[in-house]
């Protein structure tokens, strides 16, 4: 069975779930492509009003949901009620600014009155991860809820409840039928789907491996799509950076989530006057660290979401060690049988080792150290990755002339790393292509039609694709 909840921190099968048979995935589609048809011509503010209500239900229910969240993926109760509150921040925003956002855009053209007018562009397809189950969800859904895109969507299959409830959410704030369909797909499904002449875009969130299959499904046939892929971000601490803000954040930016963010700090690039102290004060927060009950608040780490994540990050963790790195710091075991992986720092990494520039996706952090903050951000750039960083500088400006240098999506100086709704989220190279929430995110899925009107036709000094003289007066 594919589908399934089981609890990381028990290890009990709670639940397993049917797969979508062919007749669920046709009704899906033809209710999504019914709404689509509708919505092309209902104003983006006869829709905002049900993400408020959204926000509202995210903000009431916030424990009951959160709970779903511990119990499926493993995360702390607190980190789950963060995440709850953060989807309904979302919902609230594009219920706020969505018809600002959406708003047509004049141009000025000899041709006549242009403008281009942003119209939804169809039924997309999504595929989310677990690590953050609702905040994928929310981060796809209310942006192209407000431009008029139903979706369909695969979520992952250690996290069904967490899928089920926020389609539930979402219905009992009174989006209409289609607006959102969950499917517990097959791979083979999910390529079907995307097939499907209906659809018209694709969003997936998850690792190089599942974006490169749904990128070339997507390719295939034709369809627009954004990929938020991995990350093996740096955080780097350059030579004048306060050690204090370093110690405090540092910690944090490996362990939150249980170091299952893809914005997480990875790889922690310190120049060598810091380079002592720092791993000091890591392995002091990581010896600190209280791994049990994530329902406990005195809990400070969850278990990893799974059996099969914790085994993978121990197969990477050995061929670093393997390949030379040495292991600088290991966090006694656990004492419950959940899936708890001690916290780990590993230094020595050299450019051979398997795990250089690679994502670790857990509690595992990797320090490198480096000369200076030009040799920082180089290292910073030799991966196959982009996608987040973080740089610690002694002021906000020189630590921004070392993140304009980086190869990277998104960078925060001098504090942690955040995902808020009016912030564009994605990254370059293989860590994906598109953007998801802000400006950017709110136009991927978006018809941006240029329509130019006149009264009458042009005095015929121009057509079809001859420039006309006087164009260089424009
Ligand atoms: P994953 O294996 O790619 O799974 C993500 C989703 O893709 C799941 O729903 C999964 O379904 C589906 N999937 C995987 N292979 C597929 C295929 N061939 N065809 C159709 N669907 C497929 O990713 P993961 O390892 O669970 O998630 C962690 C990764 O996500 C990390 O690399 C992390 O950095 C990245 N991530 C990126 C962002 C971002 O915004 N850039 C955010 C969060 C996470 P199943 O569960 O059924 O396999």
């Amino acid at each position: 069975m594919a589908y399934q909840t089981i609890n990381p921190y028990t290890n009990e099968l709670i639940q397993t779930y049917d797969e979508a048979t062919t007749e669920d995935i046709e009704t899906s589609l033809a209710q999504a492509q019914q709404l689509y048809k509708r919505w092309r011509n209902d104003p983006v503010g006869t829709r905002t009003p049900v993400l408020h209500r959204l926000a509202q239900l995210f903000r009431d229910e916030k424990d009951d949901l959160a709970k779903v969240l511990t119990t499926e993926m493993g995360k702390l109760f607190s980190e789950a009620q963060g995440e709850v509150l953060l989807c309904a921040s979302i919902a609230d925003y594009y219920a706020d600014h969505a018809e600002e956002l959406l708003m047509p855009r004049k141009i000025d053209s000899i041709a006549g009155e242009a403008q281009l007018e942003n119209h939804p562009l169809g039924v997309l397809m999504a595929v989310e991860p677990w690590n953050f189950p609702y905040y994928q969800m929310m981060r796809i859904f209310a942006p192209n809820f407000a431009v008029g895109d139903p979706i369909v969507y695969k979520h992952a299959a250690n996290t069904p409840a967490s899928a089920l409830a926020f389609e539930d959410a979402v219905k009992r704030a009174g989006a209409p039928d289609g607006s959102l369909t969950n499917l517990f797909l097959s791979y083979d499904q999910v390529g079907d789907v995307i097939a499907d002449s209906r659809v018209q875009g694709v969003a997936l969130t998850g690792s190089e491996r599942g974006g490169t299959a749904v990128a070339e499904a997507a390719g295939k046939h034709l369809k627009k799509s954004t990929m938020e892929l991995g990350g093996a971000d740096a955080f780097i601490v350059a030579h004048d950076a306060n050690m204090e803000q370093v110690n405090a954040i540092a910690p944090r930016a490996r362990l939150y989530n249980a170091g299952q963010v893809c914005t997480s700090s990875k790889r922690f690039i310190v120049t060598e006057n810091h380079y002592d102290e720092f791993l000091e004060n890591l392995k002091k927060s990581f010896a600190a660290v209280k791994m049990g009950d994530p329902m406990d608040p005195a809990t400070t780490l969850a278990p990893m979401n799974s059996k099969r994540a914790k085994e993978k990050l121990q197969e990477q963790v050995d061929a670093a060690l393997q390949g030379g790195a040495t292991a600088y710091f290991v966090h006694e075991p656990a004492e419950d049988d959940g899936q708890f992986f001690p916290p780990t720092i590993l230094t020595d990494i050299a450019k051979d080792n398997p795990a250089y520039g690679k994502e670790m996706f857990g509690p595992v952090a990797q320090v490198y150290k480096v000369k200076d903050d030009d040799e920082a951000v180089e290292l910073a750039n030799d991966t196959d990755l982009g996608l987040g960083g973080i740089v610690f500088a002694g002021t906000g400006e020189y630590g921004a002339q070392l993140a304009s240098r980086m190869e990277t999506g998104q960078v925060f100086v001098n504090t942690f790393f955040s995902s808020l709704p009016e912030l564009e989220f994605g990254g370059v190279k293989k860590s994906g292509f598109g953007r998801e929430l802000g400006h950017n995110g709110i136009m991927s899925f978006v018809n941006q039609e240029l329509v130019v009107k006149r009264d009458a036709p042009n005095d015929n000094e121009f057509g079809g694709l001859v420039a006309p003289a006087h164009y260089h007066d424009l």
